[in-house]
């Protein structure tokens, strides 16, 4: 089976799309799936939370959209998770400037990991927040979108800016991209207003949203300081029993043949 390729975006920042890249990463990996992180964001979280020093890195995702090296090359191995990561570096930030001359440059990330599709069944692309190159890159390469929501007041419009660039991206180079679910993060289960938002989103998304819920949870927010996602950091919280859960359902609705094979 060749990977399936995730994309997780949402134009808002802070909505949870490093935390979920990096706990999705770590349960599908404990649940036998050979996983790549691409991390895709100049703040290069999912590196770090990975547990990668991003300042000491021979070549990361810079080098390979620039054609310097191979997904083969640049990849490194979590610290802990039993994943692969394609780390940012420092001059990432830079590559938008540096990207415009080349050839093909919203198809540079889709192109070379065309060569590594072989060696996962998962790779989840960890997009910068606002619609740069980089997250063009990101949705050009995947299959699907994965997009986490807070459920607060403007919630609604950073989804709906995103599926204005979906759109885009399916009249202009990715016809077959679509969303693969919408998840509820740092969900408040007796905040009135996160109800409200939630009912919203499944009028709006119906059985594309997540059953599973990831609550807010202080375990999940100190774990990438210690260099590792939180249900290795710490299994019991409830935030990593929610991630390990979303892992299956992300599972079941992507894998339906194999699991009713397996029963
Ligand atoms: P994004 O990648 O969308 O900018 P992050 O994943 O970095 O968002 O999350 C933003 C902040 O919220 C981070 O400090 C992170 O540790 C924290 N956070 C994310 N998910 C949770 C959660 N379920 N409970 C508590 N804090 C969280
Ligand atoms: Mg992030």
């Amino acid at each position: 089976m060749s990977a399936r390729v995730i994309a997780v975006a949402n134009q808002k920042g802070g909505v949870g799309k490093t935390t979920t890249v990096v706990n999705l990463a770590a349960g599908l990996a404990e649940r036998g799936r050979r996983v790549l992180i691409v991390d895709l964001d100049p703040q290069a979280n999912a590196t770090t939370g990975s547990g990668i020093d991003k300042s000491r890195l021979a070549a990361g995702i810079y080098q390979v959209l620039l054609g310097d090296a191979s997904v083969a090359e640049a990849r490194h191995e979590a610290k802990e998770g039993g994943y692969h990561v394609l780390p940012a570096n420092r001059e990432l930030g830079g590559a938008e400037v540096e990207l415009v001359n080349e050839l093909a440059r919203e198809a540079r990330l889709k192109n070379a990991l065309s060569e590594v599709l072989d060696d996962y069944d998962y790779v989840l692309i960890d997009c910068p927040p606002s619609l740069t190159l980089l997250t063009l890159n990101g949705l050009v390469a995947a299959d699907s979108v994965l997009v986490p929501v807070i459920c607060e007041y403007y919630a609604l419009e950073g989804i709906s800016d995103l599926m204005a660039t979906l759109r885009k991206v399916r009249i202009a180079i990715n016809p077959r991209i679509d969303i693969i679910g919408v998840l509820r993060t740092m969900f408040g289960a007796r905040n009135n207003l996160s109800q409200d938002v939630s009912a919203q989103l499944f009028s709006h998304f119906k059985d594309k949203v997540f059953e599973t819920v990831i609550p807010r949870n202080v375990r999940v927010a100190e774990a990438p300081s210690h260099g590792l996602p939180a249900i290795i950091y710490d299994r019991a919280a409830r935030g990593s029993q929610a991630y390990l859960a979303l892992a299956d359902e992300l599972i079941a609705r992507v894998e339906p043949a194999t699991l009713s094979a397996a029963h």
